[in-house]
């Protein structure tokens, strides 16, 4: 685990009433080789082969473009909304049901919590501390993983795409996409906010860049910036952008204890 040497004076955090965490889902809370949300159904053996196939054109199209330096950010921002907007077509053109997203999510083989994730949440709960999850990926799998290992508590909130199904089948999504570029604007219910008006610090917890993107610090006291290690970016960008890398071998539980000192 490699600690900024200005956070180390915070820790472990105090009064942990005016704290909340927003974090990224996929292998942010699930483990680093897990499929995101949006890989999933292709890795299962629920889908036909022509829906791997089309999803798979879609993403050697559109996925050099998400992680290009060069593109500028506004034609980039459009060009997700469209491949996501695409992806979803393929639902509806394969009449994919609900069933067959519940199916996926909970298959461990293709998703599965970080080591000690949890823990965590559930040390969340137990503290009332706010868990808003923010995912560019799909909220459906999100929700029923978090149902199916049974931590779908009532400080959880999730933020993300939700396909709409009508009698068990998709037909479309809800609008505001979010997608990788505009995790910045997503914005909670007021019930969500009316939690979180007093608490003044965040943890924020991402493995992506962009998942930086999802607090703005300027509105806070403290924001903990918390990166999990991956094979996106080399170690010394993570540790130049985050204020905490969990390097491979760290684990959720080591996080708590240094984050709680338990
Ligand atoms: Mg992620």
């Amino acid at each position: 685990m490699i600690i900024k040497e200005k956070i180390k004076d915070f820790l472990p955090l105090k009064n942990l009433n005016n704290f909340y965490v927003v974090a990224d889902f996929d292998r942010t809370i699930t483990n680093g080789n897990s499929q995101t949300s949006w890989s999933i159904l292709a890795h299962s053996n629920l889908v036909s082969k022509s829906y791997i196939q089309e999803r798979q054109t879609l993403y050697d199209y559109y996925r050099p473009i998400e992680i290009s330096e060069t593109i500028d950010i506004n034609t980039k921002m459009n060009l997700m909304k469209e491949w996501y907007k695409k992806h979803i077509s393929l639902f509806v053109k394969y009449q994919i049901t609900e069933e067959i997203f519940e199916k996926a999510a909970t298959d461990l083989r293709i998703m599965q919590f970080r080591p000690g994730a949890k823990e965590f949440i559930e040390f969340l709960y137990k503290n009332n501390i706010p868990l808003i999850v923010i995912s560019a990926g799909i909220g459906n799998f999100i929700e029923s993983f978090f149902k199916h290992n049974n931590c779908y508590f009532d400080n959880v909130y999730i933020s993300s795409n939700k396909i709409i199904f009508q009698n068990g089948i998709a037909v479309g999504v809800e609008d505001n996409i979010i997608h990788s570029l505009n995790k910045n604007e997503v914005s909670l219910p007021k019930y969500i906010l009316e939690k979180l008006k007093d608490k003044n610090n965040v943890i924020l917890l991402g493995d992506q860049l962009s998942d930086l993107n999802m607090v703005d610090s300027s509105k806070h006291n403290l924001v903990i910036n918390i990166g999990f290690q991956s094979d996106d970016y080399p170690l010394e960008t993570l540790t130049s952008n985050y204020d905490i890398v969990c390097e491979s071998k760290d684990d959720y539980i080591k996080l708590k204890n240094l984050l709680f000192s338990l």
